[in-house]
């Protein structure tokens, strides 16, 4: 059975745990390098940018998660997790994990109050698929070989690099688990296993 982690030092952990259970795959809550070990796949979920960026640090997972998306492994940004994701976010002198080949823009949609739910339509995925946009960043603009999967208000939300899918909401928040089985799906095509690599960082 496949093993998926989701990043688990702070934001919305448990919903894609439950979700990843629900598409009949292992999920592992990810606090240590340890937990990294075995897995086939990893969601970075939504929360707030900056104090999982501290806590990376602070647990020493940014240069192994890093290390292991390099190598192969596919991941998942949600949200704050697209964040840690991006090449560049407008603002800021340089990325956090800096894996994804796109520049991201944060809290373009308001403040926290203005958070909203949408149906959108997603290339390779499918129509009126529910997104929940919790002051969500938005991608500016992508590189030559990044894919867009879907837009919403003329702005890019849902973009995949290679092995990197990266979106703005929150599709943990919904019942729908299309765009978790999509990710799935990438990890059954990229087959990689992160096993004892590990082991000198
Ligand atoms: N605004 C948050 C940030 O900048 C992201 C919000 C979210 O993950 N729901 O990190």
């Amino acid at each position: 059975m496949l093993k998926i982690g989701v990043l688990a030092l702070q934001g919305s952990v448990r919903e894609h745990i439950q979700q990843i259970q629900k598409v009949g795959c292992v999920a592992v809550a990810v606090k240590s390098t340890e937990d990294l070990k075995g897995l086939n796949g990893l969601i970075l979920p939504g929360g707030e940018s900056t104090a999982i960026r501290k806590l990376l640090d602070q647990n020493n997972l940014l240069e192994p998660i890093r290390t292991l998306a390099k190598e192969g492994m596919p991941v998942f940004g949600t949200c704050a997790g697209l964040i840690l994701l991006a090449g560049k976010v407008v603002g800021c002198e340089s990325p956090h994990l800096g894996l994804m080949d796109v520049v991201v823009e944060r809290n373009s949609y308001g403040r926290q109050v203005d958070s909203f739910e949408v149906e959108l339509s997603i290339k390779n995925i499918g129509r009126n698929i529910p997104a929940v946009f919790i002051r969500a960043p938005h991608i500016v603009s992508v590189g030559q070989n990044v894919e867009i999967l879907a837009t919403f208000d003329n702005r890019i939300v849902l973009a995949r690099d290679r092995h990197f899918l990266g979106c703005s909401f929150h599709p943990e928040l919904t019942e729908d688990v299309r765009i978790i089985k999509y990710f799935v799906d990438m990890i059954q095509q990229f087959n990689h296993t992160s096993l004892a690599k590990l082991d000198g960082i």
